[in-house]
């Protein structure tokens, strides 16, 4: 006699009594968001370590009417990853984390392709693709705890989609625990393949409401070139677009174009140490990488002119140069720690690049005197027109200070989520980028495959929340 309920006992039959976490200490991490902003109680936290006993977990669920919740590296940034709590919420979840699903076939040097399991961290995936030679085309700050299966599931953008695209791009092949504990596997890559239904496509992106990825065939690429990093400093949007459009017309190719405001870079600076890389004080600051051979010559002089530069043509430096970057989103959220006494609102949005400037003006504009704000600041992937905004002060449940840049993005033909998904986060705000239709149609989808309505309820759509 355990004392626990009969569905906790089933699951650990399958998964080993050490595999089924209900300790709070134990818990504690799952359950509250990288960003501390979400935070909900669980059944359990159950960690299988294959297929078989996901699939196994996954059908208890199903039989006890249980729901279930997949996780990876729980970096996610829009509340999917953690339970819910807010009224009408479905019961608490078990939790599914696959950070035990680390399997690594070797590469397949011939395809360019490989197949690792759902919990291998994008770090060890680009770690392996690289010691056979290759490259994985998804790169991101969180990398060491962000897992093949959650970039899947969220269609992670990060900082090669100028070079290679999203992640759907990277993915040939998928395996699947469906939410009845049935397992849909398709891991062979072959590059023509069209029989029927392109289920890989379907399933990133589906930010677990659809089943729980337990592997995938990764499409790899040639390592790129040695390469330069250059920090620039603008003065607008629209004169770091038009530095790209140069870039792109004297064909220098691009590995990245990020920028940073300067509250961004204060951040930074603040938590890291760094002192400001460039001569002058800017109010945007552009990062950008090329391929340079390896002879530090990447960058056309033409393209940079007179402007306010520093290079990193060494490792060294190019780390140093791209830790403001990385930062951001640390840095915002350790400033609303000290500052706010807690989390920083983190809105990833897209605008047309033609409205990129006028629409951040709007937003600043929309901001000024909103109550408790006590630091505002952009970065993000501008040559995606992919913009992340940083807000600090209002408390992580006034949803007012979202709405007002989300419909801002929508007045502006944008998109309210870019790369992070909807999540709890926007599950509201679905309909500021997707015509009814759409929706429909997604909804008759997740209604198809998950009739029960157990697999991440409240997440993408908002009134699964009522289960
Ligand atoms: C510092 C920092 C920088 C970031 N930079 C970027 C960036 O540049 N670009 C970007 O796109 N994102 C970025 N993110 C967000 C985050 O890293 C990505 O969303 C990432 O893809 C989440 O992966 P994860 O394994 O942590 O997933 P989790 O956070 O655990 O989960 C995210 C979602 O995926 C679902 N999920 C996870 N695993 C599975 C699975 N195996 N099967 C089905 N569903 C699953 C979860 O239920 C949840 O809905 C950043 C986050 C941080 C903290």
């Amino acid at each position: 006699m355990t004392g626990r309920a009969p569905l906790l006992d089933r699951i650990a039959a399958v998964v080993g009594p050490d595999h089924v976490l209900t300790d709070p200490a134990l818990t504690a991490g799952y359950l509250t968001d990288w960003a501390r902003r979400w935070s909900g109680p669980a059944l359990a936290v159950v960690r299988p370590a294959s297929t078989q006993e996901v699939a196994e977990v996954v059908a208890a669920c199903a039989d006890a009417g249980v729901p279930v919740l997949p996780q990876g590296g729980n970096t996610g940034l829009v509340g999917s990853s953690v339970p819910a709590t807010h009224p009408g919420a479905a019961g608490p979840p078990i939790v599914v984390s696959t950070r035990r699903l680390t399997r690594m076939d070797p590469v397949d040097t011939l395809s360019g392709q490989v197949t690792v399991g759902a919990g291998v961290t994008l770090a060890e995936a680009q770690r392996h693709a690289s010691a056979a030679g290759w490259e994985y085309g998804v790169d991101l700050a969180a990398r060491d705890s962000a897992t093949i299966g959650g970039t899947i599931a969220t269609n992670a953008g990060g900082i090669r989609v100028i070079a290679h695209g999203m992640t759907r791009a990277q993915v040939s092949g998928i395996e699947v625990v469906l939410p009845d504990g049935s397992v849909a596997s398709h891991l062979a890559g072959l590059a023509k393949d069209n029989t029927g239904y392109d289920l890989a496509g379907l399933f990133t992106g589906s930010e677990g409401t659809l089943g729980i990825i337990t592997a995938a065939r990764l499409r790899l690429h040639r390592p790129h070139a040695p390469s330069s990093v250059a920090i620039i400093g603008v003065a607008t949007y629209d004169e770091g677009l038009d530095l790209l459009h140069t870039a792109a017309v004297s064909g220098m190719p691009l590995l990245a174009a990020e920028i940073i405001d300067e509250t961004g870079m204060d951040l930074a600076m603040r938590v890291s140490g760094l002192p400001w890389p460039l001569a002058q004080r800017h109010p945007l600051v552009l990062l950008l990488e090329v391929p340079d051979g390896g002879a530090g010559d990447g960058f056309d002089p033409n393209v940079l002119g007179e402007r306010d530069v520093v290079l990193g043509l060494d490792a060294t430096d190019q780390a140093r140069l791209w830790s403001y970057r990385e930062l951001q989103s640390e840095a915002f959220s350790s400033y609303a720690t000290d500052h706010a006494g807690g989390a920083a609102h983190k809105l990833d949005v897209s605008v047309p690049l033609t409205h990129l400037a006028a629409c951040s003006d709007e937003i600043r504009r929309r901001l000024d005197g909103y109550p408790g704000i006590v630091a505002f600041g952009v970065f993000g992937h501008l040559g995606d027109g992919n913009i992340h905004v940083e807000i600090v002060g209002p408390p992580a449940d006034d949803e007012g200070v979202d709405l007002l840049v989300l419909t801002a993005i929508g007045d502006y033909g944008g998109s309210v989520s870019a790369e992070h998904g909807i999540g709890r986060a926007k599950a509201a705000y679905l309909s500021l980028s997707r015509s009814p239709a759409e929706i429909a149609a997604m909804r008759a989808i997740k209604d198809a495959l998950d009739p029960q309505g157990l697999m991440s309820p409240g997440v993408l759509f908002i009134d699964s929340a009522a289960g």
